[in-house]
């Protein structure tokens, strides 16, 4: 037995192929399996005790920095694709990883690639506290995990990045994205506080550091500014026990594997973990560079050469081999430019342009349309974004498919339930023996806890916005109350089982109720009644509900684990049909259709008089 809790930090979400573990130590992000999923969602602050299955599982995810185990597990550097468990191919993720948020557009240096400088110059003059607000508010209506303040440098705006880092500290787990060129002492308290990341740019050991990486001699007249300062603020941070990585651009300039070698070494030195490689692109300054050097005869371009990925594979291979404990990341958005995400310094959202030079606006924050924060989504590329954010480069892993480079994790055999009171999963099935059904229930130990006929009222905007994605505004009248339910899109198992998240609120009055729905511009498209009889059983959390529906008959929804609902589908098999996957609505209106009914003509369901 083993003692295992969440390493500090740590940021789980769920997600379609499972879920996405964010680890703030090492600034990386891992894909988790379906399988593997539930024992990341598991974990929390206290120490939990687990047990044999699951020891070697949770040892594997304390080596990469997910949890703590006690007794200790070692961390391991770990240089290949973010994925664990099983993955067939490179999953999608649903909503974004990463936003990058401008804190300023001021910057030290004048780097011959910068990407950023179109997002700069003319945002230079008047920044405002009025500007901070609505990229914090931008960033608020964009669902990621991890907020990058960036810029220009936040060390040239310390007052606004020490704004930045709590308020956004609130929502997302934080990086600092600096050049290192500046005073890291204002921004260290807020750092420490939140356990926020800092990435320092430095390209090379050498003085070709310079070369690439000029200060900008309106704000700094040391010629070596970016060495230094980048020297310093690393130094400074590992001092005060702040995560670093040394973020590299692989450009012309530092293609060089003794270059690269040498940068290794030094920064292994100072006790730095953690290495991204960015390889240029041509985007920025460095689309200017590269469009004046394909007019030169003897092209001096800024871009690396098409081997550039062979030299990374090369240089994580001799890390490897050397033992050096250092993480090994490399990006490379030349095709998927538009799988980033940025909020300017005023508070407008871009993506970087694919089918078009320079930054793309996706949502202006000064036009007063929160609302449609989100309705150029379409123009950001998810692939780009999941396979930047976890690492998988195609050129890895000398042609392996992915399934052969996922991180191996042991899997236990025993799936912890991760339902809760905000999660429902049930499955539907027609009664076809009703009598053999009670009886049925008795011997299981089921008993009546509550018998009651039931009337929803199902409100949607006109546009049926929410129910054609599957959502459910539901107001429920019973003889004693009203309740308001709210349920997300059904996830279905192979098996017929469905889980959604589930909310419902009793409401103070019926009337109160309809006209906030109504304020809303919701209103009602369909109604439906049912009987329902509701059983439960002591033993466990598992509910019965025995329904009868309006011309359709009865059929029962069982909650609960998906164990329980497996359990006793195999128990009442006899007596009940296969799942149901269509809700009560869909199951009426294909009866009416069938019965001869229009479509439109359907309203509702409702007992008639003798029923
Ligand atoms: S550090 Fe270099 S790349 Fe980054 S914003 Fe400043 S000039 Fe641009």
């Amino acid at each position: 037995m083993i003692r295992v809790k969440k390493s500090r930090g740590v940021r789980y979400r769920s997600d379609v192929f499972g879920g996405v573990v964010y680890v703030p130590e090492r600034d990386d992000f891992f894909a988790i399996d379906r399988e593997l999923a539930p024992f990341a969602a598991a974990l929390s602050d206290k120490w939990v005790e687990v047990h044999a299955p699951e020891e070697k599982l949770y040892r594997a995810f304390a080596s990469l920095g997910i949890c703590e185990t006690d007794p200790k597990t070692k961390q391991i550097a770990y240089s290949g694709p973010s994925f664990l468990g099983r993955f067939i191919e490179l999953p999608t993720v649903t909503d974004p990883l990463v936003l990058n948020c401008f804190c300023t557009s001021h910057c030290p240096l004048m780097c011959r690639y910068c990407h950023a400088d179109d997002l700069m110059q003319s945002y230079r003059e008047g920044e405002s506290e009025q500007d901070l607000d609505n990229v914090i508010a931008t960033a608020s209506m964009i669902p990621a995990m991890v907020a990058v303040i960036t810029g220009g440098d936040p060390l040239s705006a310390p007052e606004r990045a020490n704004s930045l880092i709590r308020r956004l500290s609130k929502q997302k787990a934080i990086v600092i994205d600096t050049s290192g060129v500046g005073d890291i002492d204002r921004l260290l308290p807020a750092i420490v506080e939140t356990f926020a990341h800092v990435r320092v740019s430095l390209d090379a050991a050498s003085d070709e550091n310079a070369r690439v990486r000029p200060a900008n001699p309106k704000y700094s007249k040391d010629k070596d500014a970016s060495r230094v300062g980048a020297a310093k603020t690393i130094k400074t941070c590992l001092e005060n026990g702040v995560p670093v990585t040394v973020q590299t651009v692989i450009s012309s300039h530092n293609e060089n594997l003794d270059e690269l070698r040498n940068l290794r070494d030094l920064i292994s030195t100072w006790g730095v973990k953690n290495w991204v490689l960015h390889v240029a692109i041509r985007g920025g300054l460095a689309r200017q560079v590269e469009d004046q050097a394909d007019k030169q005869t003897r092209k001096r371009g800024i871009l690396p050469s098409s081997g550039v990925y062979g030299l990374v594979e090369k240089l994580i291979a001799d890390t490897e081999r050397q033992n050096i404990q250092l993480d090994i990341r490399c990006t490379d958005t030349n095709q998927t430019p538009n799988s980033v995400l940025l909020v300017g310094s005023t508070g407008d959202l871009f993506t970087e342009g694919l089918a078009h030079h320079g930054k793309v606006p996706l949502y202006k924050a000064g036009e007063g349309r929160p609302d449609l924060v989100r309705s150029l989504w379409h123009h950001v590329d998810r692939f780009g974004h999941a396979k930047r954010y976890f690492n998988w480069n195609p050129w890895m892993g000398n042609g392996k498919n992915l399934e052969g480079l996922c991180f191996p994790i042991p899997k236990a055999t025993q799936v912890p339930s991760v339902s809760g009171a905000t999660v429902e999963t049930e499955a539907k099935f027609p009664v076809k023996d009703g009598k053999a059904l009670r009886e049925l229930l008795e011997v299981e130990g089921f008993a009546v806890a509550c018998e009651e006929k039931q009337r929803d009222e199902y409100y949607d905007r006109e546009d049926k916005a929410f129910s054609s994605l599957d959502f459910v505004i539901r107001l429920r009248d019973t003889e004693n109350d009203s309740v308001i339910g709210l349920k997300g899109p059904r996830f279905y198992t192979e098996s017929g089982e469905y889980s959604r998240v589930e909310l419902e609120f009793q409401t103070r009055s019926r009337e109160a109720s309809i006209e906030s729905l109504s304020s809303k511009e919701l209103s009602p498209y369909w109604f439906f009644e049912k009987r329902r009889t509701t059983y439960r059983r002591s033993r466990d959390e598992a509910i019965v509900c025995l329904d009868e529906i309006p011309l359709l008959g009865e059929f029962i929804e069982v909650e609960g684990e998906l164990k329980q609902i497996r359990d006793i589908r195999t128990k009442f098999g006899e007596c009940i049909g296969d799942p149901e996957r269509r809700n009560y609505g869909e199951l009426f209106k294909d009866h009416m259709v069938n019965m001869g009914s229009e479509p439109s003509e359907i309203k509702g369901a409702e007992f008639g008089p003798t029923e």
